[in-house]
């Protein structure tokens, strides 16, 4: 076995789940339950069938020590701190048992005490082990070009900048960029999305997605170990090791819990023998099953197994999802916030009209285009397109500036022009141009007005596509019960257009980034939990502000899926849906867990203090059983979701 250090090209090792250089299941732990389970049996048969019970004794000790030797030495060690863990219940129940003649019974709590400890460890194993499944999806090895051949190398031997050839139904080994050929990838395994993808020259592959039928030459990008699947990886895994604000009140509440049920118990010993002669040890036996009963495993997994089960499955769903609060905020939260541009329209606009004031139409998209070719917004992208197609020479621009929610500004010809929304024209006078502006913003069109401090020359029109599933999603949200609003810094009659026709509750328009920053503050105020969604780079600060943010269609936009709590990696507007729906599965599943575990154990417990459980009942049904179920309740979510 291979300790941590000594792999750290292994992906798995460097997000502590890997598999070869630490086992799934301890072969010790195995051993120790067949050799323990043995001698328990042997003693139960020895106290029954021989005339010996010391015998029977001491081969139930010896598997009590064998199996329950974690527990003990754990129980003992927190005592003597004045402790009170789940260790010292069982540890106390155990040593009970066995002082009050009840060996078998003190014996079995141990053993099926550490099986139920095994179990758990190995249900969340499980799923941090169907995370890790994600990285068996891209290949160990490579084809790459070098020196005018093809050779087949490991993929940790791929430097950055190399050339990998991806064969017809060939998994992608790195990620990279499509320097040749073209084809189409299926890249569920990161998006969760099986409809393949059209990948040509320029488009991004990543690592452990599968090409169809083409053949593509790949610039590799990036080393194996910060490929887009390692890294969802790892992010994932830490996102299990986190604790959930459920877990974290759990965990406080046994604080007081266990001394609280020690104290029980101790009464349970005292006061009926006293007050109703109850025989002791009657009374004392009944004590050791209520100490069993309290033990909180149950109820101290339920929360955390349902969290992992939800995680793991929505990674494999394309949704990314980065602590567990996270995950049990979005079912809870009552509002979720949609930015518009990119989110829920498709963010690519197009230029539809070109209005000219004094000048001829291409004049205003020669001034327009030669600025915004500076510009990264999608307004500038349509305007370039629209002048590339028209053939219109670009002119040199200095002094260029962008102004963030308004616009673009620079000097052509000595001139200073300015390009954007009437924001950025604060001196100027009505005219013309206003009529003719209203009528197209009237049209649900995004205007740009396009001239100098004090004279238009023109005007812009543009409109985006609202996404197909926008509707349905928001929709399916307020079936929900959720309310959904929509945020932009575009004007309030596109706004207005867009809300009405997909059914958005509440619109804000006219936003600046810092005001969509203050709008999220003033809804978590007026509504509690606030979810925002957005591109996760333009809206970054809001959804840094939000309790939690969504970065939609995130694949290939580090920034984005550092940012956000929450990674849709494709352009899917639906998976908001999907991911409401399992976040309100994970929280019901973990109600339903910590109900159960709370009547089933009172339940016992009180059917104990009537005498009519005995202790190996108790931890069967009350402890292991209990913990079972939970298991198989949370792993449930997996089924549902995808
Ligand atoms: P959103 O993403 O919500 O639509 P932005 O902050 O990106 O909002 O843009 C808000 C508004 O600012 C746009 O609708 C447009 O009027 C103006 N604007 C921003 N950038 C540019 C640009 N490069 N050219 C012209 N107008 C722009
Ligand atoms: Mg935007």
């Amino acid at each position: 076995m291979t300790g941590h250090e000594e792999c750290p090209s292994c992906p798995r090792c460097r997000a502590g789940i890997c598999e070869i250089h630490r086992p799934v299941v301890d072969r010790w732990k195995v051993a120790v339950f067949v050799v323990s389970g043995l001698l328990l049996l042997a003693g139960i048969l020895a106290g029954y069938f021989t005339p010996y019970p010391l015998v029977g004794t001491a081969l139930l000790l010896a598997a009590a020590v064998i199996s329950g030797y974690g527990v003990l030495k754990a129980g003992f060690l927190a005592l003597i701190r004045f402790r009170f863990s789940i260790a010292v219940l069982i540890s106390i129940a155990a040593a009970g048992a066995f002082l009050t003649g009840n060996a078998a019974e003190g014996a079995t709590v141990l053993y099926l005490y550490a099986i139920a400890e095994f179990l758990e460890e190995y249900a969340a194993g499980r799923a941090e082990r169907s995370i890790a499944s994600l990285l068996d999806i891209a290949p160990q090895t490579a084809r790459v070009r070098r020196d005018g051949g093809e050779t087949t190398v490991g993929v940790g031997d791929v430097g950055v900048g190399e050339t990998a050839i991806v064969r017809p139904g060939d998994t992608v080994a790195l990620d990279g960029i499509v320097t040749a050929g073209e084809s189409s990838v299926d890249q569920a395994p990161i998006t969760g999305e099986s409809v393949p993808v059209a990948k040509g020259v320029g488009d991004a592959v990543y690592a452990g997605t599968r090409n169809t039928d083409g053949y593509l030459e790949v610039r590799v990008t990036k080393p194996e170990a910060e490929s887009t699947i390692a890294r969802v990886v790892a992010l994932v895994a830490e996102a299990q090791a986190h604790t959930s604000p459920t877990e974290a009140l759990i965990e406080r509440f046994s604080r007081y819990y266990t001394p609280a049920v020690i104290l029980v118990a101790a009464l349970l010993v005292v006061v009926p023998p006293l007050a109703f002669g109850v025989p002791f040890v009657e009374a004392f036996y009944r004590a050791l099953i209520l100490l069993v009963i309290a033990c909180p495993c149950a109820l101290a997994i339920s929360t955390p197994v349902s969290m992992v089960s939800g995680i793991t499955t929505a990674a494999h769903n394309g949704v990314l999802i980065k602590g567990r609060d996270s995950l049990e905020a979005v079912g809870l939260a009552g509002v979720i916030v949609f930015d518009k541009t990119g989110t829920l329209t498709i963010g690519r606009l197009e230029v539809d009209d070109v209005v000219g004031f004094g000048v001829p139409e291409a004049e205003v998209l020669a001034v327009a285009a030669s600025l915004e070719s500076r510009s990264g917004h999608p307004i500038a992208k349509a305007v370039r397109r629209r002048a590339e197609k028209m053939g219109t020479v670009l002119r040199d621009v200095e002094e260029f500036a962008s102004v963030t929610g308004k616009g673009v500004q620079g000097r052509i010809g000595g001139a200073a022009y300015l390009i954007g929304n009437p924001a950025l024209f604060p001196e100027l006078p009505g005219g013309a141009w206003q009529t003719a502006y209203n009528r197209l913003e009237g049209e649900g069109k995004t205007v740009v007005l396009a001239g100098t401090a004090s004279a238009v020359i023109g005007l812009i029109a543009l409109s985006d596509v609202v996404r197909e599933d926008a509707k349905k999603t928001v929709a399916d949200l307020r079936a929900r019960g959720i309310r959904t609003v929509m945020l932009t810094g575009d004007n309030e009659r596109v706004g207005e257009a867009v809300a009405r026709r997909i059914g958005i509750d509440e619109c804000h328009a006219g936003l600046l980034p810092e005001d969509k920053v203050a709008m999220v503050e003033e809804l978590m105020e007026r509504y509690g939990l606030v979810v925002m969604v957005g591109d996760g780079v333009n809206d970054a600060p809001a959804l840094a502000r939000a309790n939690v943010g969504v970065a939609m269609g995130a694949i290939g936009s580090d920034v984005a899926i550092e940012a956000a709590d929450i990674v849709v990696m494709e352009d899917d507007i639906s998976r908001v849906a999907y991911l409401v729906a399992l976040s309100e599965k994970t929280v019901s599943v973990v109600r339903q867990n910590v109900t159960t575990a709370l009547v089933v154990k009172l339940g016992i417990a009180g059917l104990a203090v009537l005498g009519l459980v005995s202790l190996w009942m108790a931890v069967a049904f009350g402890d292991m059983g209990l913990s079972l179920a939970v298991i198989a309740n949370a792993l449930r979510i997996g089924r549902a979701g995808s």
